[in-house]
């Protein structure tokens, strides 16, 4: 029997019929529209229990086609309270992110367009633009030309697969090889400071590298890696006869966004014929700011480097932007071609699924091109810029307050600061800290973070939301106060 479908529903084959979609499509734009102008009306972070969405949810999927209308009342009660706004201005925590308008209506177009950039010919323009648009970042940050960048999905699988080529360098022929049950094999040697990113840690892992061969170079009263110290570890490591591998600087480490002096450390790499690899998923967006081109110092030296244009460069989360100086040795370490794959294309296309493990790749350069395009290198520059000015507003205030200090260098958008009044012991002021940020974080009206430098609890504001403006960190800056004095 034939059933009848209801309005918002999906015809029993086929797609929903497009004036449904346009329909709907205008409901949603205009509800992003509301959501971006009103952020401010949610609580920062979410404020549901542990289960509390799960048990909203049905546990069985649906038998019969559902309306839209439904399926977006559900997202209005169920989804949207178990979100946490990163999009909110006042958030502060971890790396604050954005997307922005052009972003977003990037990322539209890239699921309305569905295309698989896997190879040249399975959508041209997607791999060409890709190039183009990361070519138009390299210049946007003022490094020169000869690098090679393509998109993967985050900086943690940027750094793992800038080690692969950083091992395939080796010549060792992991690849064909392997690493097990090889006597031949030396042990291979990681190097970052002790407050690099756990992502190369994880890469280590992943890649066999081990990771008691992570070595964790001491870092100086400013958090940035001592070159003296990286060489020694070298030459020790080396004389004891293990090959390293690999170092990796960071431009904007993730608890202080301390920057690596990348210069220095380039001179021992290239004298010992180590890989560079520079993590600057953070930091590295701070150099589209002409004044600010200086925290890349360096980099141009580097054999591999990352930025995240989806940490703060405005474009919605998922783009990582991976640099290599030799992409041959990249292609070398992951090009595979099964024959349904291979193709009488001129020797002179990329292929993208030659640079890394995954095949099937996202446009993701719409939106990256969109966001430089709408905001020009003005519009990127000024925006970082003020961030950075309010993060330094930000840490006269505290600096200016009586039992309040700051407790890192701010070259970029993050303060690192502690309450700590005089008699209170450092153990008492961590207890307290804590609770300034647990009581902050649930006014739902601010979001920050926190972590330990030299064994103590610090707080953490970032600043890199495109819709974060003055009075939003002077508010968290009033609920940080607030919540000290109640608790003292
Ligand atoms: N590197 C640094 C310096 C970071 O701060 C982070 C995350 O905050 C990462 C790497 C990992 O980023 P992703 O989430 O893109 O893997």
């Amino acid at each position: 029997m034939k059933r009848e479908t209801h309005e918002g529903e999906a015809p029993v084959g086929g797609d929903l019929p497009p004036e449904l979609f346009v329909e709907y499509g205008r409901r949603l734009v205009e509800w992003v529209g509301d959501y971006l102008r009103d952020a401010e009306r949610y609580p920062v972070l979410a404020r549901v229990k542990p289960g509390e969405v799960a048990a909203a949810l049905p546990e069985e999927p649906p038998a019969r086609a559902e309306s839209l209308e439904q399926i977006l009342a559900d997202f209005d009660r169920v989804i949207v309270p178990g979100i946490t706004h990163w999009n909110h201005p006042a958030f502060f925590a971890y790396f604050s992110v954005s997307a922005s308008a052009p972003g977003i209506l990037g990322e539209l177009l890239t699921a309305a367009l569905n295309v698989n950039a896997m190879l040249w010919r399975t959508s041209p323009a997607a791999t060409e633009l890709e190039l183009r648009a990361l070519d138009w970042l390299r210049q946007l940050m003022g490094l020169g030309p000869g690098w090679h960048g393509h998109i993967n999905d985050t900086a943690s699988i940027s750094t793992m697969l800038a080690l692969a080529a950083a091992r395939e360098a080796t010549g060792l022929d992991v690849r064909e090889r392997g690493l097990a049950g090889r006597a031949d094999f030396p042990v291979l040697r990681v190097y970052c400071s002790e407050q690099a990113h756990s992502s190369v840690d994880k890469g280590a892992i992943a890649l066999g590298i081990g990771h008691a061969n992570v070595i964790r170079i001491p870092a100086d009263a400013e958090f940035r890696m001592r070159p003296t110290a990286l060489a020694a570890a070298i030459s020790d490591d080396v004389a004891r006869g293990m090959r390293p591998m690999a170092v990796v600087a960071t431009v904007g480490t993730t608890s202080t966004t301390s920057i690596d002096p990348v210069r220095a450390i380039a001179s021992i790499t290239r004298a010992a014929d180590v890989w560079l690899h520079v993590d600057g998923a953070y930091g590295g967006a701070a150099a589209v700011v002409p004044g600010m081109r200086h925290v890349l110092d360096g980099v141009d030296l580097a054999d591999s480097f990352v930025v995240n244009p989806h940490k703060w460069l405005f474009t919605p989360i998922d783009c990582s932007a991976l640099y290599v100086r030799r992409p041959g040795i990249v292609t070398r370490a992951f090009s595979l071609v099964p024959e349904y794959l291979s193709t009488t294309d001129s020797s002179d296309v990329v292929n993208l699924m030659d640079y890394g493990v995954q095949l099937g790749r996202r446009f993701r350069a719409l939106k990256l091109w969109m966001v430089i395009r709408a905001f020009g290198a003005e519009g990127l520059s000024s925006r970082i810029a003020a961030h950075c000015a309010l993060a330094r507003d930000f840490a006269g205030w505290v600096r200016g307050e009586k039992g309040w200090e700051v407790v890192a260098p701010v070259p970029f958008s993050t303060v690192c600061f502690r309450y700590a009044p005089s008699g209170v012991s450092d153990t008492d002021a961590d207890a307290l800290n804590a609770s300034i940020l647990e009581r902050v974080n649930a006014s739902g009206r601010a979001f920050l973070s926190h972590t330990k430098l030299g064994g103590r609890y610090v707080l953490r504001l970032a600043i890199g939301n495109i819709r974060t403006e003055r009075r939003h960190v002077a508010a968290a800056w009033d609920e940080l106060r607030t919540a000290a004095a109640r608790m003292r």
